[in-house]
């Protein structure tokens, strides 16, 4: 299935498996650009890609043409450079004096949020005695990272407050794009188009993944698309899972089958003797727990959470029911329905991928696609395809 044979023996011997499509990544990433066309589309590749590995994203996404990327702090910026050594990286936070120097070392463009931050880079620009490049971000009601709209004014009048850093881009961020009706993405917007009005001749973005999806006159110059490159859902919708729209899933995570038990109508399964069962069924037992990420919030027995609303797998594309609690490397799933010689050559059951909805999964576990993303564990292999 990989595409290269660079496995680790540690990988090699892994008992669950993130898949990633490269391709299907790159293919996200352009269509997200044809939605946009009078936009520069970049990839936020912070945590580690969102869990998926920056050291093979980004160069898959560098090859394909994406020149600009975001990551979330410094270190991230490292990593991303090393993938990437021409492209344009913004580091979103984390302008210290202490990380400073390592961002002018690599070529990382600190995104400034506060005074505090602009004095910080003034002053490493004078003793560089050069020009620094930054971006600039506006709080335009998120009340998050930022500076005041009441801000702007004063940095863009005040000559000397910015005159040795080189401003790349004028940025916001929106509280609720994946609520296209929410109006507080036309507010948002007007205070962001009065901040531009104050800088002319520089790049303004706006734009995640849900804007991108939703409100193209959001484009502006430079879009930030993340969740919808990894194919998770950047909308939301009325049964409350989400939307991915037009993207393609990227990932397939999946658990080795261990065993395949008889149990006896009335016996129970797993802890807490959650689950009881009501007919003679068989049990698979999967390798993947909560330690690699697949919530323990997903299963019955939690929380009041009922199994029919619980997760699921599949095996050869049939539904296999989560049941009883998900433990710490472990996880059931009531198999009496998949008949007897699928399962006896089935290897793997997929807890996530094209049959198993990253965000109906996230919605069981009583979260949202992104945190499952970031959530996967090291202890699950990454296999690469594609690319
Ligand atoms: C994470 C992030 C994005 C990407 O958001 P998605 O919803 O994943 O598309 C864009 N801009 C900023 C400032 C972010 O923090």
């Amino acid at each position: 299935m990989s595409s290269r044979d660079e496995s680790t023996a540690a990988e090699r011997l892994a008992l669950s498996r993130l898949t990633i499509d490269l391709d299907r990544i790159v293919a996200n990433w352009r269509l997200l650009g044809e939605l946009t066309p009078s936009a520069e589309t970049s990839a936020v590749v912070k945590a580690d890609a969102y869990g998926l590995g920056i050291a093979r994203v980004v160069p898959a996404l560098a090859q394909a043409g994406c020149r600009t990327f975001f990551v979330a702090w410094p270190h991230e910026g490292l990593a991303a450079r090393a993938a990437a050594p021409s492209a344009r990286i913004f580091v979103l936070g984390g302008l210290t004096p202490e990380t400073g120097p390592a961002l002018i070392d690599n070529r990382l463009i600190p995104v400034l949020n506060s005074m505090r931050e602009i004095e910080t880079w003034q002053d490493m620009a004078a003793v560089r005695e050069r020009r620094l490049a930054c971006a600039l971000h506006f709080d335009t009601g998120m009340n998050r990272l930022g500076f005041e709209p009441g801000e702007a004014e004063r940095i863009a009048t005040e000559g000397d407050l910015v005159a040795r850093l080189e401003p790349a881009l004028v940025m916001s961020h929106l509280a609720c794009a994946d609520t296209p009706l929410s109006p507080m993405n036309g507010e948002q917007f007007a205070r962001f188009k009065a901040i531009r009005a104050l800088f002319p001749g520089i790049a303004g973005s706006l734009a995640n993944s849900a804007a991108i999806l939703s409100e193209p006159e959001f484009a502006q110059d430079v879009t930030r698309p993340g969740i919808a490159l990894y194919g998770g859902a950047a909308l939301a919708s009325a049964d409350g899972i989400g939307s991915a729209g037009p993207v393609m899933p990227v990932v397939t995570f999946e658990a080795r089958i261990l065993q395949v038990r008889n149990a006896r109508k009335g016996e129970t399964v797993g802890y807490g003797a959650t689950a009881v069962l009501a007919r003679d069924s068989r049990i698979a037992i999967a390798a993947a727990g909560y330690a690699d990420g697949y919530l323990r919030s997903a299963a019955g027995g939690v929380a009041m959470r009922e199994l029919a609303r619980a997760g699921k797998g599949f095996i050869a594309d049939m539904e296999a029911p989560l049941v009883g609690r998900i433990s710490m490397d472990l996880a059931a799933f009531d198999v009496t329905d998949i008949p007897g010689e699928v399962l006896e050559s089935a290897e793997w059951i997929e807890l996530i991928g094209d049959n198993g909805d990253l965000d109906e999964f996230a919605h069981a576990a009583g979260t949202i696609g992104y945190e499952v993303l970031t959530g996967i564990g090291p202890r699950a292999a990454r296999v690469y395809v594609g690319g």
